[in-house]
């Protein structure tokens, strides 16, 4: 069993109704569950394979799901990276694995099946690309409408590619992100399409298990988990999802909660450094790593209980801090991920050469998207293909043998 409540009034709602915010404040509304009636274990889940719907039993979906086989993404010990940083015990957890290639795949199976369990007959999103994909996808195999309006000429070319590909209405306005959010939270609420942007609580219920499958890859609870930060949705799920574990006495403690965001967009980080009571939002963000170029985090609320109420800190990297880390990734441990992906390990980098962290910490980086999503960000930073002659000898030439 469980209910809809407001993070800020505590007012409770039924969790059949259709609202995003709170009626009575406004504020950010959360799905909250009997966890003393759970009786699930341990050694139940941990005989079901490594997924979303491993963990069923606190998440809202009563039907069969919508799903493509979602989660069980690997969790990789970054060992060069790890050595050069002095950082043993440096994992990062790569979302890029999932069926569309972001995390938001984990909020898309529970928010799509939730659309169908609620009977709605469409969805839509606004979204700065992996959104739009994810939800084009699930919406395709759930076999219902959606609407997505994204930024016009600010998408990475793969993630356009996915959302049209999959039958989505993609619509571009001529506007940033958050107005695109705007625009259609408005659209929904007047028009009864069922919104799955990360204001919708159900949708962060899939991503919390980005924190369960790492506690079960560990096998214990990291000392720190570093996300990079837009609407700071996930940061908020994946602190919620772990409050949970420890409400169940699955575990016996949180990890700091670290967002890093790019420094051209970083609302969160200013707030969490002047400790502010909250987060003012940045005017015109801008970044490389498009997926969190937001200037107003929907989230930001949670976000900073997640940061607070856990010992977590918040940091910004520069664009070249991004796309160095990027290749890294790329180039010294195999892991190919989008330009917001490498902004978490790019942080946990500044912070331990500033002194900010312990070496010896157990760290989990969520890498939240594939290399594929952003070709054309990854092409300007790569020398093209040597063209040769068909021979034999100008090959030779090339590699000086
Ligand atoms: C959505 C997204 C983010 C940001 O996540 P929030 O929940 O909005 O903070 C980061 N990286 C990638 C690749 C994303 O798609
Ligand atoms: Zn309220």
């Amino acid at each position: 069993m469980y209910r809809l409540s407001c993070i800020h009034c505590g007012a409770e709602y039924a969790p059949g109704e259709i609202i995003y915010t709170c009626p009575k404040c406004g504020h950010l509304l959360t799905v909250e569950y009997d966890l003393n009636t759970i009786s699930v274990t341990r050694d139940e889940w941990d005989r079901r394979p490594l997924s979303v719907w491993r963990y069923r039993e606190i998440l809202p979906v009563t039907i069969k799901p919508v799903s493509l086989q979602e989660g069980g993404t690997p969790l990789y010990h970054l060992e060069r990276i790890g050595e050069e940083l002095g950082l043993p015990h440096l994992y990062a957890k790569h979302e890029g694995m999932n069926p569309t290639g972001s995390f938001k795949d984990r909020g898309m199976t529970v928010g799509v099946s939730m659309a169908l369990q609620l009977g709605m007959k469409s969805v839509a999103c606004a979204s700065t690309g992996n959104t739009s994909a994810s939800l084009s996808a699930y919406a395709a195999k759930g076999g219902i409408p959606a609407v997505v309006l994204l930024p016009a000429g600010k998408v990475a070319l793969g993630k356009v590619a996915q959302a049209l590909m999959h039958g989505a209405k993609v619509i571009a306005i001529r506007d940033n992100f958050d107005r695109a959010l705007e625009l259609v939270r408005e659209l929904c609420i007047k028009h009864g399409i069922y919104l799955l942007n990360s204001v919708n609580p159900y949708r962060l219920e899939g991503q919390k298990t980005i924190g369960f499958e790492a506690v079960d890859q560990l096998g214990d609870v990291p000392d720190r988990f570093v996300l990079p930060v837009g609407n700071a949705g996930n940061i908020s799920a994946v602190y919620k999802g772990l409050r949970e574990l420890e409400s169940l006495d699955f575990i016996d403690r949180l990890p700091m909660m670290t967002g890093i965001q790019a420094a051209g967009s970083q609302p969160v980080v200013q707030a969490v450094e002047g400790h502010l009571p909250e987060v003012v939002p940045q005017a015109n963000p801008e970044t490389v790593a498009t997926a969190i170029r937001i200037g107003a985090p929907v989230n930001a609320e949670k976000a900073l209980t997640a940061i607070r109420e856990t010992g977590g800190t918040a940091a910004a990297v520069t664009d070249e801090e991004i796309l160095s880390m990027q290749r890294d990734l790329a180039q010294k441990e195999g892991i190919g991920v989008e330009p917001a992906s490498a902004a978490s390990v790019a942080g946990i980098k500044k912070l331990v050469e500033e002194g900010a962290i312990d070496r010896d910490e157990r760290i989990v980086c969520v890498v939240t998207g594939h290399l594929l999503k952003d070709p054309e960000t990854v092409i300007k930073q790569c020398q093209p293909p040597i063209e040769i002659e068909a021979t034999e000898q100008a090959l030779l030439s090339v590699l000086h043998l």
